[in-house]
């Protein structure tokens, strides 16, 4: 890693306070949650259904710790309009973001391998909707559902490409097109041109110094790509946010959208590297 990470005790800047997850009263909202998840809009409506009764309608808060690692897998979340961040930690305290997970996948995705214990910690970093269910009922659906099961290990493969190539990243890209493609990432999932991030918190997120993401966010500023006021970012271009981005954003987009790994591999090959 040649960026120094930063303690994660001192993020994150939690903005709505730390309430745990609140439950919502009617199934309606369900209904509306779920067809957001697109890992769940996949599943026939025969499955779908199933499902729908045993999952609960929660609203995850910015900042709120889902599992630590070595913490047992309670309930897996199928995130709306909520962002879960994946950190690994080292030596205890120092932690960075390996995963990012929206509407388009599912957080608990080791019990999908056999796995009932986190090895990362998942933070929210997005407040919003997400459905969740109990890991014994997911389980027991996972076994009598063939669709669900061929939609997480897709997810499945999807995510660890997600996570090896940002490593990957982390090593060889410089700070502003990791920052691009971390703002891609997110614009893609919270679907809106505004979402709320602290420069704190970004620094998590990429694993540099404050000082590091201010100076690349004041570059993107600068080319006119996105806006930032008190931790309110706004995309201006998503072209040319795309451009300035490096080419991990694609190859992973590729990986979660099913386009083949060997076209989506070519990308790499990329002139971005620090
Ligand atoms: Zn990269």
């Amino acid at each position: 890693m040649n960026e120094t990470m930063l303690d994660p005790h001192l993020v994150p800047p939690v903005g709505s306070g730390t309430t745990r997850s609140t439950r919502k009263s009617a199934g309606q909202t369900a209904r509306r949650a779920s067809i957001e998840n697109s890992l769940l809009a996949a599943v026939p409506r025969k499955d779908y259904r199933r499902l729908l009764a045993l999952l609960e309608p929660v609203t995850l808060s910015f900042g709120e710790v889902l599992y630590d690692p070595g913490e047992t897998i309670r309930h897996v979340y199928f995130p709306g309009a909520s962002l879960v961040s994946l950190l690994t930690l080292a030596d205890g305290h120092l932690a960075m973001e390996v995963g990012l997970i929206g509407r388009d996948g599912m957080v608990g995705v080791p019990l999908v391998l056999g796995h009932d214990v986190s090895s990362v910690r998942a933070l929210v970093q997005g407040s919003g909707t997400a459905l969740r269910m109990a890991s014994a009922d997911f389980l027991r659906e996972f076994r009598l559902s063939p669709p669900l099961q061929h939609e997480l290990y897709r997810y499945t493969h999807a995510l660890m490409a997600q996570i090896s190539q940002t490593a990957a990243c982390n090593r060889f890209h410089v700070v502003e097109a990791r920052l691009a493609r971390w703002l891609l990432m997110t614009h893609d999932r919270v679907k809106s041109d505004h979402f709320h991030m602290t420069h704190e918190f970004l620094g998590h997120m990429l694993g540099v110094r404050r000082v590091g993401v201010t100076k690349a966010a004041q570059m993107l500023q600068k080319r006119k790509l996105i806006g930032y006021s008190r931790g309110d970012i706004t995309v201006l271009d998503r072209a040319g946010l795309e451009a300035a981005a490096c080419a991990c954003y694609e190859v992973v987009k590729d990986m979660h959208d099913g386009t083949q790994a060997g076209n989506a591999m070519c990308k790499l090959r990329s002139p971005a590297a620090a």
